[in-house]
């Protein structure tokens, strides 16, 4: 069933979502949750999707980035974003226990701000300690895009949105992104 992407401006968007209990993670309703996220996702389409998205205030995100989507970039962008396929999976109650001090600055967009993108500086490398879809323990190590993608998830999860670390002034709508700046230098003035 594909679900209602909440926009900026609903609460549950702002306020930090509460970890699941792995008898809960393993219920029916939150299998058939994830099942949902996906086709929503995929629908959207986009590369991650956080339960405060849809309304559910709950530690659980979903991520999956597939070569389909980068069609528009090229061998240089792929490259200088470090975009790997990921192949779908669940992250529940996760936690950032490692981040690279060496942040990359990079466009990114979000479905709860449909229409807008703006820089953001993020750690290029993150591990990750969180449960998988059946409530097993997992530590993930990831660079580049997923790296990028995996801060932005779990933000969500803490009510925080890429606006609250964006370079302000490079806030545009994706219309003047492909328009001025999507084959220009990363960062704009
Ligand atoms: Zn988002």
């Amino acid at each position: 069933m594909k679900l209602k992407l909440l926009q900026v401006g609903e609460k549950v968007l702002r306020e930090a979502a509460r970890p699941l209990t792995r008898e809960e993670i393993l219920s029916d309703a939150t299998q058939d949750l994830i099942c949902s996220m996906q086709e929503t996702l995929r629908d959207a389409p986009g590369v991650g999707l956080a339960a405060p998205q849809i309304g559910l205030p709950v530690q659980l995100a979903i991520i999956e980035d597939l070569p389909e989507y980068w069609r528009e970039l090229s061998e240089t962008d792929l490259a200088t974003r470090e975009r790997r396929a990921v192949p779908f999976h669940v992250i529940v109650n996760p936690r950032i226990t490692h981040q690279s001090d060496d942040p990359i600055e990079f466009f990114e967009g979000c479905l709860s701000l449909a229409g807008f993108t703006a820089s953001v500086c993020r750690s290029r490398e993150v591990a990750v300690e969180c449960l998988n879809e059946k409530g097993e323990a997992r530590t993930i190590r990831a660079s580049g895009w997923y790296a990028r993608i995996l801060q932005h998830e779990i933000d969500h999860l803490n009510g925080t949105l890429y606006v609250d670390r964006m370079d302000s002034r490079t806030f545009m709508s994706l219309e003047n992104y492909k328009r001025y700046w999507k084959q220009s230098p990363k960062k704009a003035n």
